[in-house]
Protein backbone atom coordinates (compact mmCIF):
# COMPACT_ATOMS: atom_id res chain seq x y z
CA UNK A 1 0.00 0.00 0.00
CA UNK A 2 1.72 3.63 -0.59
CA UNK A 3 1.91 5.49 2.11
CA UNK A 4 -0.39 8.41 1.42
CA UNK A 5 -3.01 5.35 1.21
CA UNK A 6 -1.87 4.00 4.60
CA UNK A 7 -2.23 6.72 5.97
CA UNK A 8 -5.66 8.04 4.46
CA UNK A 9 -6.61 4.74 5.92
CA UNK A 10 -5.78 5.29 9.28
CA UNK A 11 -6.93 9.14 9.67
CA UNK A 12 -10.32 7.40 8.18
CA UNK A 13 -10.20 4.66 11.37
CA UNK A 14 -8.81 7.07 14.00
CA UNK A 15 -11.96 9.36 12.91
CA UNK A 16 -14.65 6.30 12.87
CA UNK A 17 -13.17 5.28 16.28
CA UNK A 18 -13.75 8.48 17.81
CA UNK A 19 -17.55 8.55 16.27
CA UNK A 20 -17.85 4.66 17.74
CA UNK A 21 -16.98 5.94 21.41
CA UNK A 22 -19.12 9.14 21.57
CA UNK A 23 -22.03 7.63 18.78
CA UNK A 24 -24.92 6.52 21.00
CA UNK A 25 -26.08 3.62 18.52
CA UNK A 26 -22.02 2.62 17.74
CA UNK A 27 -21.60 -1.13 18.94
CA UNK A 28 -17.87 -1.75 18.05
CA UNK A 29 -16.59 -1.12 21.70
CA UNK A 30 -18.98 -3.69 23.35
CA UNK A 31 -23.13 -4.02 23.41
CA UNK A 32 -24.67 -1.64 25.03
CA UNK A 33 -28.76 -1.48 25.33
CA UNK A 34 -29.91 1.51 23.07
CA UNK A 35 -33.42 0.92 22.05
CA UNK A 36 -36.29 -1.78 22.37
CA UNK A 37 -37.91 -3.57 19.16
CA UNK A 38 -38.31 -0.86 16.73
CA UNK A 39 -41.20 0.00 15.38
CA UNK A 40 -43.07 -1.36 18.48
CA UNK A 41 -45.88 1.11 20.38
CA UNK A 42 -43.24 1.42 23.85
CA UNK A 43 -41.29 4.61 24.73
CA UNK A 44 -39.06 4.78 27.16
CA UNK A 45 -38.43 8.42 28.55
CA UNK A 46 -34.89 8.95 30.37
CA UNK A 47 -33.55 11.79 32.58
CA UNK A 48 -29.99 12.61 33.13
CA UNK A 49 -27.41 14.62 35.36
CA UNK A 50 -30.22 15.14 38.30
CA UNK A 51 -31.36 15.14 41.14
CA UNK A 52 -32.09 18.29 40.71
CA UNK A 53 -34.10 21.20 42.59
CA UNK A 54 -37.25 21.55 41.58
CA UNK A 55 -37.30 20.49 38.05
CA UNK A 56 -36.70 16.77 39.71
CA UNK A 57 -39.77 16.99 41.78
CA UNK A 58 -41.89 18.73 39.35
CA UNK A 59 -41.08 16.03 36.57
CA UNK A 60 -42.32 13.38 39.05
CA UNK A 61 -45.62 15.45 39.26
CA UNK A 62 -46.25 15.43 35.41
CA UNK A 63 -44.95 11.81 35.05
CA UNK A 64 -47.38 10.82 38.35
CA UNK A 65 -50.30 12.90 36.74
CA UNK A 66 -50.19 10.88 33.51
CA UNK A 67 -49.38 7.01 35.26
CA UNK A 68 -46.04 7.22 33.45
CA UNK A 69 -42.61 5.42 34.74
CA UNK A 70 -39.64 6.91 33.73
CA UNK A 71 -35.49 6.05 33.95
CA UNK A 72 -33.77 8.70 35.72
CA UNK A 73 -29.52 8.61 35.24
CA UNK A 74 -28.37 10.56 38.31
CA UNK A 75 -25.07 11.73 39.03
CA UNK A 76 -23.66 10.23 42.87
CA UNK A 77 -22.35 13.85 43.88
CA UNK A 78 -25.87 15.45 43.56
CA UNK A 79 -27.09 12.09 45.39
CA UNK A 80 -25.28 12.76 48.21
CA UNK A 81 -26.10 16.47 47.88
CA UNK A 82 -30.03 15.78 47.71
CA UNK A 83 -30.74 12.30 48.54
CA UNK A 84 -34.36 13.24 49.51
CA UNK A 85 -34.94 13.90 45.79
CA UNK A 86 -33.05 10.28 44.86
CA UNK A 87 -35.80 9.02 47.46
CA UNK A 88 -38.75 10.76 46.14
CA UNK A 89 -37.86 9.72 42.34
CA UNK A 90 -37.49 6.13 43.60
CA UNK A 91 -40.66 5.72 46.06
CA UNK A 92 -42.72 7.10 43.16
CA UNK A 93 -42.00 4.02 41.14
CA UNK A 94 -39.44 4.83 38.63
CA UNK A 95 -36.10 3.31 38.02
CA UNK A 96 -32.77 4.96 39.26
CA UNK A 97 -29.67 4.15 38.12
CA UNK A 98 -26.34 5.36 37.82
CA UNK A 99 -24.45 7.92 36.33
CA UNK A 100 -20.96 8.03 37.68
CA UNK A 101 -20.19 9.73 40.76
CA UNK A 102 -18.91 13.37 38.71
CA UNK A 103 -20.08 13.03 35.23
CA UNK A 104 -16.50 12.82 33.77
CA UNK A 105 -15.78 12.10 30.49
CA UNK A 106 -14.92 8.34 31.06
CA UNK A 107 -13.15 7.82 27.01
CA UNK A 108 -9.95 9.88 29.00
CA UNK A 109 -10.10 8.33 32.55
CA UNK A 110 -7.71 5.72 33.96
CA UNK A 111 -9.58 2.06 34.57
CA UNK A 112 -8.59 2.87 38.35
CA UNK A 113 -10.65 6.19 38.19
CA UNK A 114 -13.42 4.59 35.61
CA UNK A 115 -14.00 1.93 38.49
CA UNK A 116 -14.21 4.90 40.93
CA UNK A 117 -16.89 6.70 39.68
CA UNK A 118 -19.13 3.64 38.50
CA UNK A 119 -18.63 2.03 42.32
CA UNK A 120 -18.95 5.86 44.25
CA UNK A 121 -22.10 6.74 42.35
CA UNK A 122 -23.42 3.26 43.25
CA UNK A 123 -22.64 3.44 47.25
CA UNK A 124 -24.06 7.05 46.99
CA UNK A 125 -27.33 5.93 45.54
CA UNK A 126 -27.45 2.53 48.06
CA UNK A 127 -26.99 5.05 50.74
CA UNK A 128 -30.23 7.21 49.62
CA UNK A 129 -32.40 4.88 47.87
CA UNK A 130 -30.49 1.11 49.20
CA UNK A 131 -31.37 -1.54 46.26
CA UNK A 132 -31.58 0.38 43.03
CA UNK A 133 -31.06 -0.69 38.98
CA UNK A 134 -28.12 -1.96 37.80
CA UNK A 135 -28.10 0.57 34.52
CA UNK A 136 -25.65 2.31 33.99
CA UNK A 137 -25.20 5.02 31.31
CA UNK A 138 -21.84 6.75 30.94
CA UNK A 139 -21.87 10.50 30.91
CA UNK A 140 -21.79 12.37 26.97
CA UNK A 141 -22.14 8.85 26.18
CA UNK A 142 -18.44 8.46 25.90
CA UNK A 143 -16.78 4.79 26.12
CA UNK A 144 -14.35 2.84 25.25
CA UNK A 145 -13.99 -1.14 25.56
CA UNK A 146 -12.49 -0.83 29.03
CA UNK A 147 -15.29 1.32 30.32
CA UNK A 148 -17.83 -1.40 29.13
CA UNK A 149 -15.46 -4.23 30.76
CA UNK A 150 -15.60 -2.45 33.78
CA UNK A 151 -18.75 -1.83 34.12
CA UNK A 152 -19.74 -5.58 33.22
CA UNK A 153 -17.35 -6.43 36.16
CA UNK A 154 -19.28 -4.72 38.33
CA UNK A 155 -22.45 -6.26 37.27
CA UNK A 156 -23.69 -3.21 35.58
CA UNK A 157 -25.89 -2.83 32.07
CA UNK A 158 -25.04 0.22 29.87
CA UNK A 159 -27.92 1.75 28.61
CA UNK A 160 -27.38 4.70 25.45
CA UNK A 161 -30.64 6.53 23.52
CA UNK A 162 -31.54 6.80 20.07
CA UNK A 163 -33.14 9.97 20.67
CA UNK A 164 -32.36 13.14 21.97
CA UNK A 165 -34.45 15.86 23.07
CA UNK A 166 -30.88 18.06 22.96
CA UNK A 167 -32.83 19.82 25.83
CA UNK A 168 -29.23 20.58 27.66
CA UNK A 169 -29.65 24.19 27.04
CA UNK A 170 -33.03 24.72 27.69
CA UNK A 171 -34.32 24.88 24.56
CA UNK A 172 -38.03 26.06 24.67
CA UNK A 173 -40.27 23.26 25.00
CA UNK A 174 -41.39 23.44 21.39
CA UNK A 175 -38.37 23.07 20.03
CA UNK A 176 -37.33 20.17 22.42
CA UNK A 177 -40.49 18.33 20.92
CA UNK A 178 -40.11 18.68 17.75
CA UNK A 179 -36.33 17.25 17.97
CA UNK A 180 -37.77 14.45 20.02
CA UNK A 181 -40.70 14.11 16.82
CA UNK A 182 -38.35 14.15 14.24
CA UNK A 183 -36.46 10.99 15.41
CA UNK A 184 -39.15 8.89 17.33
CA UNK A 185 -40.11 5.36 15.30
CA UNK A 186 -41.66 3.32 17.75
CA UNK A 187 -39.55 1.31 20.52
CA UNK A 188 -36.94 3.90 21.28
CA UNK A 189 -35.30 5.35 24.79
CA UNK A 190 -35.48 8.91 24.62
CA UNK A 191 -32.37 11.31 26.17
CA UNK A 192 -34.22 14.49 28.23
CA UNK A 193 -32.37 16.20 31.25
CA UNK A 194 -33.62 16.89 34.73
CA UNK A 195 -30.11 18.28 36.01
CA UNK A 196 -26.90 19.82 34.32
CA UNK A 197 -23.39 18.40 35.09
CA UNK A 198 -22.66 21.79 35.40
CA UNK A 199 -23.37 22.24 39.18
CA UNK A 200 -27.11 21.85 40.83
CA UNK A 201 -29.83 24.32 40.17
CA UNK A 202 -30.05 24.03 36.13
CA UNK A 203 -32.98 25.38 35.24
CA UNK A 204 -35.36 22.36 33.26
CA UNK A 205 -38.70 23.90 33.13
CA UNK A 206 -38.76 23.48 29.59
CA UNK A 207 -38.09 19.44 29.67
CA UNK A 208 -40.49 19.55 32.13
CA UNK A 209 -43.41 21.23 30.32
CA UNK A 210 -42.02 19.31 26.74
CA UNK A 211 -42.54 15.70 28.95
CA UNK A 212 -46.03 16.95 29.39
CA UNK A 213 -47.06 17.41 26.06
CA UNK A 214 -44.80 14.41 24.63
CA UNK A 215 -46.61 12.10 27.08
CA UNK A 216 -50.07 13.53 26.10
CA UNK A 217 -49.36 13.23 21.99
CA UNK A 218 -48.28 9.58 22.19
CA UNK A 219 -50.15 8.40 24.24
CA UNK A 220 -53.31 9.47 21.97
CA UNK A 221 -51.34 7.88 19.07
CA UNK A 222 -51.04 4.28 21.06
CA UNK A 223 -47.67 4.29 22.48
CA UNK A 224 -47.11 3.26 26.28
CA UNK A 225 -44.31 4.67 28.23
CA UNK A 226 -42.15 2.17 29.79
CA UNK A 227 -39.17 2.17 32.17
CA UNK A 228 -35.81 1.23 30.23
CA UNK A 229 -35.86 -1.90 32.52
CA UNK A 230 -39.23 -3.18 31.24
CA UNK A 231 -38.36 -2.46 27.59
CA UNK A 232 -35.67 -4.62 28.06
CA UNK A 233 -37.85 -6.97 29.49
CA UNK A 234 -40.67 -7.33 27.14
CA UNK A 235 -39.94 -6.80 23.30
CA UNK A 236 -43.24 -6.92 22.38
CA UNK A 237 -45.75 -4.45 21.15
CA UNK A 238 -44.67 -4.96 17.30
CA UNK A 239 -46.67 -3.66 14.79
CA UNK A 240 -48.73 -6.50 12.93
ZN1 LIG B 1 -25.02 13.37 31.79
Amino acid sequence: MLPALIGLTATAAATTAGYQSMSPTGQWFGRTFVAGTPGSKQLALTYDDGPNDPHTLNLLDVLAKHSVRATFFMIGRYVQQRPDIARAVAQAGHVVANHTFTHPLLIFESETQTRKELVDCHQALQDAIGEHSRLFRPPFGGRRPATLRIACELALETVMWNVTGYDWNASPAAVIEKKVDRQVRGGDVILLHDGSHRGLGADRAQTVIATENLIRRYKDEGYDFVSVEEMQMQPSGVIP
